[in-house]
């Protein structure tokens, strides 16, 4: 069969490709070495889950439980398995299959990995997205709470950006939020006909995410609306006042509001979200989740994490011209002069990349001219060329491309002659 055009990605997805895979390479090594100093064990669950992993504790008036899930159809078979939109409630059900309860707890995890969701595609929204995530699960104390922030604050530290801050807020317990929703609820009743439509659907569905409204007609009615802060009751207070005292001490920017409420229905007390002032939208966020386990059927188990959006952080990157220390990339090149030169220069390829020396090469070129051009191309230092006379004499041309100048050295010491000229 043939196709009249060449098929298309997915819409929403992206193709990562050279310059932009190299820098993503990096970042991934970067939050990998990070993440492994905080002493957080790397972990990664399937792209596919039982949908009751999301369905059960996510909520189901969230646009990602309404819209946003993408399901997988069996041909055979009742199950419902959907694409992962998210990584904690994955996280929590990975947690209790393994009886991660019986490890020293809490258990500190990340991960970088794939998330979906079923978003109208538009610039900066993937429908398939990473995410670096971290949580640390099994411990009540709000220490943790201010690990994660500091695990980020840290990372940024790390590139010299400065223009962010965490917002924070906390969301109280089951109890603090049943009366505080009363009295939302009683507030927003008198101005229900002059609230926008979506926030007519909140009163009704989800009051919380009301303080969630970017509507600019709204701001007026959110100004006014009771402080969740005030509804809190000593525990929670406490948790706050402790997380925040950890944040001074850490030295860490914050700024408390009172608005943030997070997506998912499963955070309790400490929320909190990052703010680039290059971007209005949040990077990153995350909070306490002290009841997900027992939505998934497990035993209490109080745990607090958070995540950043891998593109929202390498725009972010991009925007402060931010670059990762070139590896040694782009430096050799094998050339040979004729097919009957190119067995030698094969030996040579293979004994250098086993030496962990980068050689680029281009043995479906039979020209040596054709071969030095790419080379060029390319931009790499040095060049080993292979002809007739070298193979007699054991010996190989190491061209230096900047210099323009060449020697002969001898294949016995190939290997140390090329890492002192790289400074290896
Ligand atoms: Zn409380
Ligand atoms: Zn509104």
């Amino acid at each position: 069969m043939k196709f009249k055009t060449v098929i298309q990605r997915p819409r929403g997805t992206y193709d990562l490709l050279f310059e932009e895979a190299d820098f993503f390479i990096n970042l991934k090594n970067e939050v990998i070495d990070h993440s492994l100093i905080y002493s957080f064990n790397y972990i990664q669950t399937p792209a596919l889950e039982d949908e009751r992993v999301f369905t059960s504790s996510l909520g189901n008036t969230t646009d990602v439980i309404e819209k946003e899930m993408f399901y997988i159809k069996e041909k055979e078979g009742g199950n419902k398995y959907v694409l992962k939109p998210e990584g904690t409630a994955s996280i929590i059900r990975a947690y209790l299959q393994n009886g991660m309860h019986s490890f020293p707890q809490p258990v500190k995890l990340f991960y970088i990995d794939k998330m979906y969701r079923r978003e109208k595609p538009q610039a900066g929204r993937f429908r398939e997205h990473y995410q670096w995530g971290l949580e640390i699960i099994g411990s009540a104390d709000p220490v943790y709470d201010a690990q994660i922030i500091e695990v980020f604050d840290r990372f940024f530290k790390k590139f010299k950006l400065i223009d962010y801050i965490f917002k924070i807020n906390s969301l109280g317990c089951k109890k603090d939020r049943k009366s505080y929703l009363k009295d939302l609820k009683k507030y927003y009743r008198k101005n229900l006909k002059n609230i926008c439509p979506d926030c007519q659907k909140r009163y009704k569905k989800n009051p919380l995410r009301l303080l969630d409204c970017k509507k600019e007609k709204d701001e007026k009615y959110k100004k006014d609306a009771p402080n969740i802060i005030n509804y809190l009751c000593k525990d929670c207070e406490n948790h706050i006042s402790k997380v925040l005292e950890y944040l001074d001490i850490l030295e860490i920017k914050y700024e408390l509001d009172s608005s943030l409420v997070r997506g998912f229905d499963y955070y309790n007390k400490t929320v909190f979200e990052i703010f680039f002032t290059e971007s209005n939208k949040a990077i990153g966020g995350g909070g306490r989740y002290d009841n997900l386990a027992q939505y998934l059927g497990g035993k209490n188990t109080p745990s607090t994490g958070g995540a950043i959006g891998i593109e929202r952080l390498i725009e972010i990157l991009k925007i402060h011209n931010i670059k990762f220390k070139e590896n040694k990339k782009l430096r050799i090149f094998i050339a040979h002069t004729t097919e009957k030169t190119k067995d030698y220069a094969l030996k040579i390829y293979d004994e250098l990349s086993r030496n962990c020396i980068q050689v680029f090469e281009n043995f479906s070129k039979n020209t040596l001219s054709s071969q030095l051009e790419l080379a060029n191309k390319l931009g790499v230092r040095f060049c080993l060329i292979v002809g007739h006379q070298e193979i007699g004499n054991k010996t190989v041309i190491l061209k230096d491309m900047h210099k323009r100048s060449q020697d002969i050295i001898s294949i016995n010491n190939i290997i140390e002659e090329i890492k002192k000229r790289l400074k290896l």
